[in-house]
């Protein structure tokens, strides 16, 4: 590997890297039978009105539990996942499992409005070509409306995407189910190009609220959040925040008028019968 980059240039073998390129490896392989082996699971995060408190809903995060690794997080296997296409399986069993799981919510009614269920796309997903069918296929399967549902979708996913790249996400749109722009203000966005993304909810990234954790809160970040919050506002656009940890944060967002918050301070990532023991008191 060394002798591609040409010259005389030679790297010191890291035997860490051959360990790490063969777990890499290993788990590809083991990706298609863990799907069917059924490792992996959906834990839920509560997703929470920052004007009342109330739980609105969750967004759905993936997990695998290999039998020797223990418990996998997305970002050690969803880069693998999407570099063989294995994403495009995954991903439609995490949409169809939390959207019968948002049924079920929907059955107990167990907050009073419908709870909505956030679920991540990918940008292989987003090119996939059944990707609009199979949208529709979970929802009637599930029964479930589909202002119930949220796709998130990063920005780096959406940057450069030409209007025939968008169609699909147009379409799923028009559908009345909910696109967010996950991650936002880690990429390179341009700022106009909210006003023709189909997206109609902005997460900010939790990097913008680390000088929120105490007060008086840096005003820089407070300035800036609230120029977001407004510009989105002027957009239609609801603001979630991302990784909200402390009360002190939580307060801040709340006065600079975001709508939305995520984040351990409200509950971290949890099997779904968590949600129903959350109530107002405990999320406020
Ligand atoms: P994300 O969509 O931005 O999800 C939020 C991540 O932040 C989650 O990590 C969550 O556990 C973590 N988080 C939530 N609250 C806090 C907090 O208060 N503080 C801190 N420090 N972190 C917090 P997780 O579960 O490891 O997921 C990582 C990423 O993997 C997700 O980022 C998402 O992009 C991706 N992902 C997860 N599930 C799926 C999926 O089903 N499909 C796809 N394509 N991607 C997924
Ligand atoms: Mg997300
Ligand atoms: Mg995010
Ligand atoms: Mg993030």
């Amino acid at each position: 590997r060394a002798k591609e980059r040409g010259g005389n240039r030679y790297e010191v073998a890291d035997p860490d890297a051959d360990a790490r390129a063969i777990t890499r490896h290993g788990l590809t392989n083991q990706l298609p039978s863990a799907l069917r082996h059924g490792e992996f699971f959906v834990e839920y995060q509560p997703l929470i009105g920052l004007e009342d408190g109330a739980v609105l809903g969750a967004e759905a995060l993936v997990r695998w539990l290999h039998p020797v690794h223990g418990v996998l997080g997305p970002d050690q296997f969803i880069p693998l996942a999407e570099s063989t296409g294995q994403i495009v399986p995954l991903g439609r069993w995490v949409l169809q499992q939390a959207a019968q799981q948002a049924r079920d919510w929907h059955d107990l009614q167990f907050t009073g409005p419908a709870p909505r269920i956030n679920v991540n796309l990918s940008p292989v997903q987003l090119s996939h070509p059944d990707l609009v069918a199979e949208v529709v296929a979970v929802l009637e399967e599930t029964r479930l409306q589909p202002s119930a549902l949220c796709l998130e979708v990063t920005e780096s996913a959406l940057i450069g995407a030409d209007e025939d790249a968008l169609k699909p996400l147009r379409r799923i749109a028009d559908l009345g189910v909910a696109i967010a722009l996950d991650d936002f203000g880690t990429g390179y966005s341009n700022l106009s190009s909210l006003r023709w993304l189909p997206v109609s909810v902005l997460k900010l990234d939790r990097s913008f609220t680390r000088g929120m954790r105490q007060h008086p809160a840096d005003p820089v970040e407070m300035k800036i959040v609230e120029g977001i919050v407004s510009l989105a506002h002027t957009l239609n656009l609801t603001v979630t925040v991302e990784g909200v940890e402390t009360r002190t944060q939580a307060e801040h967002l709340r006065a600079l008028g975001c709508d939305t918050a995520q984040g351990w301070y409200y509950g971290k990532a949890g099997p779904a019968d968590q949600l129903h023991t959350l109530t107002l008191a405990d999320a406020s």
